[in-house]
Formats: structure tokens, C-alpha cells, sequence
């Protein structure tokens, strides 16, 4: 029996968890801190095709990503688990110019031929718009397409651990390498080892020689409880600039993200923070000063010089596996990574070729001076 343990039990480490544990003669045990944990604080937006970001291997990434979650949807619903926590929505973008629309229109089509997944497109007026999301202001036609999708990141990953069956064990962890070429944790010992740290990867890589290049960036967001509206039906909206507009099944509509990258991973809620995205996200959704209550979330993304995410062997580490860099994507993109790390791990190639998303391109040795 290989035994594998995953650190962290975000959306990669989880995802890992839940197809390395429908392998053959694999046992998977499941190491995590939580505190900060980006999945658990995310928006939970899965609609890459609009995104204009020049990086085509990342495009690939997002686009398959989201496709990727019919697959991950149908197996845990066949394995007779709830899956309402992922909801195709759509979405709805606003833009400040009306040709801004047009030419995102015009993108999304091109898109389309081959992601179907992105669903109808339509120009709506501001009366059509309004039947999807009854009080939404602030525009005078919006880009509307079907197929995106919301996902609540904290139900996905616990779902995904629970059907797992893995052992999960609470708690920060090291690892070091056995003079047989295993890896030891505490007292027990694998055969090889997935590294879903997110934003944490450079602290447990380094005390092996290793400098990763990743950075920790943090997001707050904010949640409005109404009583009166039915949120589940409205789609998500993504108007012009930072903040998203993301209502949930149950009642809640969450405002977000920030994307503060001098903060370190510091997770004090920030008042001011919190008010500037409340005053944003108002002039689209004034009801939100009528919710009956109201919550906040903070997590850590990590990111990368270039902004790539990565994946792969870990160099001078035989059989480590470690993923980082996922950005403001990385529910989009998280369970295609993990799947493509089991790949490696069962000794496969995977479907996206490792050498675009190499770790190596993010490392550096670093020189002992002692
Ligand atoms: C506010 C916010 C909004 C976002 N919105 C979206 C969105 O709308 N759409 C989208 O696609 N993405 C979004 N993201 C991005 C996405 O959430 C992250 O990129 C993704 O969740 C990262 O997943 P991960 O598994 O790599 O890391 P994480 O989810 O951060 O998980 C890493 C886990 O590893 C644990 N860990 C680290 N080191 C150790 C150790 N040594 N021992 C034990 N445990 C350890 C941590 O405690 C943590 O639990 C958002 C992120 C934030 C913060």
C-alpha cells in the first residue's frame, strides 16, 4: 500500500485527497493549519472566459478548470454526495463603455467554440436584467452569459475530505527526508508527499534549502444575510474594476475581493477595507444597506512574480509534489491542479504539460551562510 500524505486541505489538497483515495492500494492521510486558509475565505466566482489576461498556458488552465468541475461535480454526486454548494448561476459584467461590452461580447463568442460550457450570451437591457437580478442599478445593459458558476469553497473542500475517507490531522507540520528516501511526519512515514500549502509553501520549503518565490496576498470580504430575498436565483455580478457582487443560495450576498499584497499574512479584519468595498459595491445593489446582518472573511491567496500558478516535482525532492501560486483563480484552477498531481503521483503524465507550469521557474537555492 503507497502511503501518501497531503499538507493542506484548501481546494488542492482536498481535490487531491478525493481522487488519490479512489486509486488502488493508496492510503492518503490528510495534514492542515486552516488558519487563513484562502478557500475557505473565497468569492467562489468561476468564470475565466472574460478574464484578459495575456498568459495563454494560464488561460488554459482556467478554462479547462472551469470545465473541470463537471467532472469533480458528477463523481461526488455519483458517489451520492450533496453538490449544492456549485451553482451555474451565470453571470452578469458590467462595464463602464458600452463598446467595452460589445468587444467583450465579441471575445466571449470566439470563447465560446471552445468552452460551450460559458453557455447563452446575451446583451441585456436594463429591464431584461432586472427580472434575473431584481434592484441591481448602476448600468445601462450588461453582458450576460449562463454557464458561469458560484461555488462555496468551505462546503466543496469539506465535502471532498469527507469523501475521501482520508484521516485528517489538525495542526501546522514539517517534513523531513528518511535516509531510505521516505518522508517522515511526526512519527509516521510515506512514500510520497503533496505540497497544497498555498500561500504557506516557502515556510515548510525552506527548511529544506529552498526558496520558492511566492507571496501571500490578502483578501477580505464581506457577508450580507437577508431574509426577504430569494439570493439563489440571482446570478453573479461582476461589474467594472475590483469588487464582485456574489449571491449565494441561502440567503447571503457576499461583496468582494481585496487584493492587498503589503499585508503579509496578516488576517485583522480592516474596517476601512471592508467600508470602501460596501461603498463600491452600492451604487449597484442599494439593498445591501437593508441586510439583517453581516459577517466578514479574510484569507491569504498566494501569488508568484509572474502571477503563474505551478505545479510538479519538487527539485532535489523525489516524490514531493507541491502547487502554489493560484492567485484570485484558484477555485477555478485548484482541483484541475490537484488532479494533475495525482497524475504525477500514480506515475502518469498529466493532461497539462508540467513544463508550462514548472515549479523551477519560481525557485531558487538558498545559500546556507552558516
Ligand atoms: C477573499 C478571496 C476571494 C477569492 N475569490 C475567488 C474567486 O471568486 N474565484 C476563484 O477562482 N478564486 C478565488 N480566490 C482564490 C482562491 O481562493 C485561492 O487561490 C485558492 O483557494 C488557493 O487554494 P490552495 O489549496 O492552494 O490554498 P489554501 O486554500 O490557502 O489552502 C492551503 C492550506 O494549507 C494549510 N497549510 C499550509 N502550510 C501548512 C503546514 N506546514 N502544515 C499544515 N497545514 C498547512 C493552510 O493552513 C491552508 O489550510 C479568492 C481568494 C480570497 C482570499
Amino acid at each position: 500500500m503507497k502511503q501518501v500524505a497531503i499538507i493542506g486541505a484548501g481546494i488542492v489538497g482536498s481535490t487531491a485527497a478525493y481522487y488519490l483515495s479512489r486509486e488502488e492500494d493508496v492510503q492518503v492521510t490528510v495534514f492542515d493549519d486552516g488558519e487563513g486558509q484562502a478557500t475557505k475565505a473565497a468569492a467562489g466566482i468561476i468564470s475565466p472566459w472574460f478574464s484578459r489576461r495575456r498568459n495563454k498556458a494560464w488561460y488554459k488552465m482556467a478554462r479547462m478548470g472551469a470545465d473541470f468541475y463537471q467532472k469533480l461535480i458528477g463523481d461526488l454526486a455519483e458517489d451520492g454526495h450533496e453538490v449544492d454548494f456549485y451553482d451555474q448561476s451565470g453571470v452578469i459584467l458590467i462595464k463602464s463603455r458600452l463598446d467595452w461590452l460589445d468587444e467583450l461580447y465579441e471575445l466571449a463568442k470566439v470563447r465560446k467554440e471552445e468552452s460551450p460550457l460559458i453557455g447563452d450570451l446575451e446583451i441585456l437591457s436594463y429591464e431584461e436584467t432586472i427580472q434575473r437580478y431584481p434592484g441591481l442599478e448602476g448600468f445601462e445593459k450588461v453582458l450576460y452569459a449562463s454557464g458561469a458558476a458560484r461555488v462555496e469553497g468551505a462546503r466543496l473542500t469539506k465535502t471532498l475530505l469527507k469523501a475521501s475517507g482520508a484521516e485528517i490531522i489538525c495542526g501546522r507540520v514539517g517534513f523531513e527526508k528518511t535516509a531510505d528516501g521516505r518522508y517522515r511526519i511526526g512519527e509516521r512515514e510515506f512514500d510520497a508527499l503533496i505540497l497544497a500549502c498555498g500561500a504557506w509553501l516557502p515556510l515548510i520549503l525552506k527548511d529544506h534549502g529552498l526558496d520558492v518565490w511566492v507571496r501571500p496576498q490578502k483578501g477580505q470580504i464581506n457577508d450580507y444575510q437577508f431574509d426577504h430575498l430569494e439570493t439563489g436565483l440571482y446570478p453573479v455580478i461582476m461589474p467594472h474594476g475590483e469588487i464582485d457582487i456574489i449571491p449565494f443560495g441561502n440567503g447571503t450576498v457576499s461583496v468582494g475581493a481585496s487584493h492587498e499584497n503589503d499585508k503579509g499574512y496578516d488576517l485583522t479584519l480592516d474596517q476601512t477595507v471592508l467600508d470602501r468595498q460596501e461603498e463600491r459595491a452600492l451604487p449597484y445593489f442599494p439593498q445591501l444597506k437593508e441586510a439583517k446582518n453581516r459577517t466578514r472573511r479574510v484569507g491569504i491567496r498566494a501569488y508568484t512574480r509572474d502571477f503563474s500558478p505551478f505545479f510538479g516535482e519538487v527539485p532535489g525532492l523525489p516524490k514531493v509534489y507541491a502547487a502554489s501560486g493560484l492567485g484570485s483563480s484558484g477555485l477555478t484552477i485548484g482541483p484541475i491542479t490537484a488532479y494533475q498531481m495525482v497524475d504525477m503521483v500514480m506515475g502518469r503524465q498529466p493532461e497539462l504539460e508540467p513544463v508550462e507550469f514548472a515549479i523551477e521557474k519560481h525557485l531558487q537555492v538558498v545559500v546556507d551562510e552558516a
